[in-house]
C-alpha cells in the first residue's frame, strides 16, 4: 500500500491534519478522510491499520444491502468493531436508489446500523449519488450527508475514481498549496490491491473472493471439501 501512504505523507508533511464530519469544517488545514466500501469490508480494515501507523483518522462507510458483503457477518463485524475500536468513525453508505420511499428506507437503515454497530450515526454517504443530492442540504432521515454544501461545494473535494484522480492529483493542486480544507473520499479496492490497472485489481479481487468463498464452502459442505482435497 506504498501508494496510499505517500499519498497520506503528502498531506502531512503539508501540515494538514486529519479531521471527522462535523457541523462546521474547518476552512483551512483540515483533511477529512472518506471511505466508501463498495466491495470488500477486509481491504477497509487493511486500509485502516496503515492508517493507525501514519496516526490519522478516517471515516468508513459501509452500505447494508450490499451484494458484495454482508456486515452481520462474524468476520466483517468484527473487523468493523476493530475499525471503530481503534478511534476512526463508522457509519452507513446508503443507496438511496433501492427505495421508492427513501426517508423511510433510511430511517429503517439508520435504525438496523445503530443496532447492529451500538453507534450513532449523524453523517452518512450516498452510494453513486444522483445529481439530486450534490450540494442538496437537506438531511436524510434526521442524518446529515457528505454532499451537503459544507461539505461539497464549500470545501475542496477530491474522490479517486477508478484508482485515479480524475480531476487531477490534490497534492498538485491548488487548493492544498494553500492548505485549504479538502475531503478526500478513497475507496480501499484501488489502494490495497497491488496489481497495476484497473481491470488487474478487480480479477485480483475476484480471485480472493473466489478463494475465501471455495474455503466457505468446504467448511459447509463435504462434496465439495473431498473435492477440494482429491484436487490438492
Ligand atoms: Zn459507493
Amino acid at each position: 500500500m506504498t501508494e496510499y501512504r505517500n499519498l497520506i505523507k503528502s498531506f502531512l508533511e503539508r501540515g494538514y491534519e486529519t479531521a471527522f464530519f462535523s457541523q462546521s469544517p474547518p476552512e483551512t488545514g483540515a483533511l477529512i478522510l472518506r471511505h466508501d466500501i463498495d466491495f470488500d469490508v477486509g481491504y477497509a480494515h487493511q486500509l485502516s491499520l496503515v492508517e493507525d501507523e501514519l496516526g490519522v483518522h478516517s471515516t468508513y462507510f459501509f452500505l447494508l444491502t450490499s451484494r458484495s458483503y454482508n456486515l452481520l457477518e462474524d468476520k466483517a463485524r468484527e473487523q468493523i468493531e476493530s475499525i471503530k475500536s481503534r478511534g476512526h468513525r463508522i457509519s452507513l453508505h446508503f443507496d438511496p436508489t433501492i427505495y421508492s420511499d427513501v426517508e423511510h428506507g433510511a430511517i429503517k437503515e439508520k435504525g438496523i446500523f445503530e443496532n447492529v454497530f451500538d453507534t450513532e450515526l449523524d453523517y452518512i454517504s450516498i452510494h453513486r449519488p444522483s445529481e439530486f443530492y450534490l450540494n442538496n442540504p437537506d438531511a436524510i432521515a434526521g442524518m446529515n450527508h457528505t454532499y451537503q454544501p459544507k461539505y461539497f461545494e464549500q470545501v475542496n473535494y477530491f474522490a479517486d475514481s477508478q484508482g485515479k484522480f480524475r480531476y487531477g492529483h490534490p497534492a498538485d493542486s491548488e487548493p492544498f498549496r494553500n492548505m485549504g480544507t479538502i475531503q478526500l473520499l478513497i475507496h480501499p479496492i484501488w489502494w490495497v490491491t497491488e496489481s497495476s490497472d484497473v481491470l488487474s485489481k478487480l480479477h485480483e479481487f475476484l480471485d480472493y473472493r473466489i478463494a475465501q468463498f471455495q474455503q466457505h464452502m468446504s467448511l459447509n459442505c463435504k462434496p465439495y471439501r473431498e473435492y477440494l482435497e482429491e484436487r490438492s
